[in-house]
């Protein structure tokens, strides 16, 4: 047994394991069910062919979709205290951070800044990533909000915000709710120094997120089919005992409802935003005064 064991079955096994499909080649809908290629999907933008639902992004593809030219350079954000309350559920925190970053290959945390031209206006966007522990925003992405504001009055630039956000993270407790009070004021610096604050949200953005810096924008857009609201749906039903209206807490009913100016699709975004930009940052030039006579 002992030449097959350790001679043909290695063999067997290694041609057998080269036939096997990459399991990110293709992507099952989350919406419609479709199976979708995972090339057609990235020329799509991440959005189903089928159903026309929008998948969720990760931070760089997202600069990369709104940036001119895709060309964007991504900031080094301030350094935070590491798990301030050394907290510990069925894990430790810190290990759910280490298991994060090696997901997300980098040793950044919920949020990434960028800065280049958007419509050719100087742009700050700070864009979230949900696949980081949900999004969620401790110490570092308030720090990291801070930042954004910063090097936005810095470079008399725009801000565009895009949460994807559970909202607070628990394993912070309360430094994580001041977190909502920080970014606020992160907002203030750019309102004060009379730049764009504008806010893209995406699926889904609840929670201290939402209850925050996120429903301060001067415009506020909303990607198609997004969840956006602070508490989730089936605790509220559970709470009030009535069914929900259908839509609740989607994009498309926070329009109806004046929570959000204008529900963008992907494709649409950066012209949309573009075209914003400008009419905030270049104004018509003001008509001259002509004197009447007499
Ligand atoms: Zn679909």
């Amino acid at each position: 047994m002992s030449w097959l064991t350790n001679f043909v079955l290695p063999k067997i096994r290694a041609v057998v394991s080269k036939k096997e499909v990459p399991d990110n080649l293709w992507h099952k809908c989350p919406n419609c069910g479709q199976m979708l290629f995972h090339r057609d999907l990235e020329a799509n933008l991440f959005v189903c062919g089928s159903c026309g639902h929008h998948l969720r992004l990760p931070p760089e593809r997202r600069l990369a979709l709104l940036f001119d030219d895709e060309r964007y350079k991504v900031i080094e954000l301030p350094k935070t205290i590491v798990d301030p309350l050394k907290f510990r559920d069925r894990k430790r925190y810190t290990e759910r951070l280490k298991d994060a970053q090696a997901k997300s290959g980098t040793p950044r945390d919920a949020l990434v800044v960028a800065h280049g031209t958007l419509g050719g206006m100087p742009t700050v966007i700070a864009a979230f990533d949900f696949e980081f522990m949900g999004g969620s925003m401790g110490l570092a992405v308030g720090e990291g909000l801070l930042a954004a504001a910063r090097l936005a009055v810095l470079q008399e630039a725009a801000l565009v915000v895009v949460p994807a956000s559970g909202g607070a993270r628990m394993q912070e407790g309360i430094l994580s709710l001041m977190q909502m009070a920080r970014t606020t004021l992160a907002v203030e610096m750019v309102k004060e120094a009379r730049l764009p604050y504008i806010v893209l949200l995406t699926d889904p953005t609840t929670g201290g997120v939402s209850a925050s810096f996120a429903m301060l924008g001067d415009i506020t857009l909303a990607e198609p089919g997004a969840v956006i609201g602070f508490t989730g749906a089936r605790v509220i039903e559970e709470t009030i005992r009535e069914k929900l209206p259908e839509g609740f807490q989607r994009s498309e009913y926070l329009l109806e409802h004046g929570m959000v100016d204008l529900v963008v699709p992907r494709r649409e975004l950066r012209d949309t935003l573009s075209r914003l930009l400008g009419l905030l940052r270049r104004p018509e030039p003001p008509p001259q005064v002509v004197p009447l006579r007499g």
